[in-house]
């Protein structure tokens, strides 16, 4: 099967817009609660399956392929992808239909844009604080002669 790089990367950014902005709201949450156990809970709720029509739906308006690189339809390979990774977006255009290899590239893809931008914020963070880098010298402290 033949990826098709540009369809790859076009739901990578998608997936990756969707990841950051869900990363930024994270960090302003994590500066109002810091009960993590909260946020686990309600990731759960906020959870919502794809019903059994959506994804027939979803296969016939795809023609039962892949949409990346076009695989037919196997019951066994196939996913359902949300384009902005939020899985209680459940609305027909954040759903596409994606074999298990795409899929995993999509979200490779995405987390590794999202690991990027985090070491740059975290990188220009570190260039704001004033606080300049103090070299620790290696000086040979001269031993006292006998
Ligand atoms: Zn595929």
């Amino acid at each position: 099967m033949v990826i098709n790089q540009q369809k790859l990367e076009l739901y990578a950014n998608k997936l990756y817009r969707g990841e950051l902005a869900r990363y930024k709201e994270e960090l302003e949450e994590d500066n109002i609660f810091s009960i993590d156990l909260f946020f686990e809970e309600e990731e759960k709720v906020r959870r919502i399956p794809v019903t059994k029509s959506q994804e027939k739906e979803i296969l016939d308006k795809y023609k039962h392929k892949c949409v990346i690189c076009n695989k037919p339809y196997d019951k066994d390979d196939f996913e359902i992808h949300h384009i902005d990774g939020d899985r209680s977006n459940t609305v027909m255009k954040n759903l596409i239909p994606l074999c298990h290899r795409c899929h995993k590239k999509v979200t490779r893809n995405a987390k590794a844009k999202l690991k990027d931008y985090q070491v740059r914020a975290e990188r220009s963070e570190e260039n704001t604080s004033g606080i300049p880098d103090i070299e620790i010298l290696d000086v040979d402290i001269p031993r006292s002669e006998f």
